[in-house]
């Protein structure tokens, strides 16, 4: 396992970067690509940075954002690759292909459930964000942080930590934010863009998606569920859906919170929230998935939402069997 400084050190050595981050990009994933890229350009580096599908409108705000593309848009050379807030390299879906044989991976990730994939690892589950791990590698390059680049970290850190509410709020998150607002982030834009800006389909998606809110017999268990075809109906894309899962954790009583989306590629992806003791990452690496203890995720193929539900569930009191 590599430091922060270590990665510093590291990353110095190359010339051109290819910079890699998640696909369903939040903003921690758009926020750190950015943050570090604007990083190295400052260093003198050349970067090419990349998601799987593109940014979605609602972090389009962020400067910079219109230079991450799509992976068949990758062209150019690159001396080392970067993968961030990526447990794994199926998370950076059709780039893991783009890479040459023998190119140096560097790592930068906060999931406990990271594989360990890169030449490099700076893993660092106690970082609220990946923005934070960034936000050390830029001071200890002692590459000073200008404004964009703190609006972009500040975006990371911001979004990550739920505004600072949810339980990975550390001091040193805080520290790092207040250091980043010194430096010109503006946190009421950052709320105002991602928060309290939506389009007026995903709020009547949102509606319909609550009709399905269900709580199970012990009142511990709540999920929601998005059908495919509602996306089409509210003209609505996949990445809309985030924060819905939010609402099933709202419910009082509420240990485990689920959200079911029917996906584009015929998959469902499940959305998974702990408020309690239950770890949902190791539930979503029941699945091949990940995440945090609160927070985690997975996708699952070939079934129906139904199965999927079934399937989840099951593993759910199996889990909450064992642990009582
Ligand atoms: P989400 O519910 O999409 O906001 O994701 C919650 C957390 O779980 C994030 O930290 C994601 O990086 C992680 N996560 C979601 N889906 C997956 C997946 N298919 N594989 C690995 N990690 C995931
Ligand atoms: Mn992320
Ligand atoms: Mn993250």
């Amino acid at each position: 396992m590599e430091s922060h400084q270590d990665i510093a050190r590291i990353l110095l050595r190359y010339r051109a970067f290819l910079i890699a981050t998640h696909v369903l990009p939040d903003g921690d994933a758009i926020g750190s690509t950015l943050g570090l890229g604007f990083g190295l350009q400052k260093m003198g580096k050349r970067v090419i940075m990349s998601c799987p599908g593109g940014v979605p409108d609602s972090l389009a705000f962020l400067p910079g954002s219109n230079r991450i593309v799509a992976p068949d848009h990758i062209s150019g050379e690159f001396d080392a690759v970067v993968v961030i807030d990526s447990s794994d390299l199926d998370r950076i879906e059709g780039i893991a292909g783009k890479i040459p044989p023998g190119t140096p991976v560097i790592n930068i990730d906060h999931h406990v459930t990271n594989r360990m994939f890169g030449t490099y690892n700076y893993v660092d589950p106690g970082a609220a964000a990946a923005g934070e791990q960034v936000y050390r590698i830029l001071v200890a390059m002692q590459v000073p942080v200008d404004r964009d680049m703190a609006m972009c970290l500040f975006t990371a850190v911001g979004t990550d930590s739920g505004f600072f509410r949810f339980s990975n709020t550390s001091p040193t998150t805080l520290r790092i934010a207040a250091r980043l607002v010194e430096k010109g982030a503006e946190p009421f834009r950052v709320s105002e863009q991602v928060y309290e800006t939506k389009t007026l389909g995903s709020l009547k998606l949102l509606g319909r998606v609550l009709d399905t809110l269900h709580v199970d017999e012990s009142g511990k268990v709540a999920w929601l569920e998005v059908r495919r075809e509602w996306l089409s109906e509210f003209g609505v894309d996949e990445g809309q859906t985030e924060g819905f899962v939010n609402y099933p954790r709202m419910v009082k009583g509420v240990e485990v919170a689920l959200l079911f989306r029917e996906s584009a590629e015929g998959k469902v992806r499940v959305g998974m929230r702990s408020r309690g003791d239950f770890d949902v990452s190791a539930l979503a690496e029941a699945f091949n998935g990940g995440g945090h203890s609160r927070a985690a995720g997975c996708s699952m193929d070939a079934l129906s939402l139904e199965d999927a539900r079934r399937a989840v569930l099951q593993k759910v009191y199996e889990m909450m069997a064992r642990a009582r």
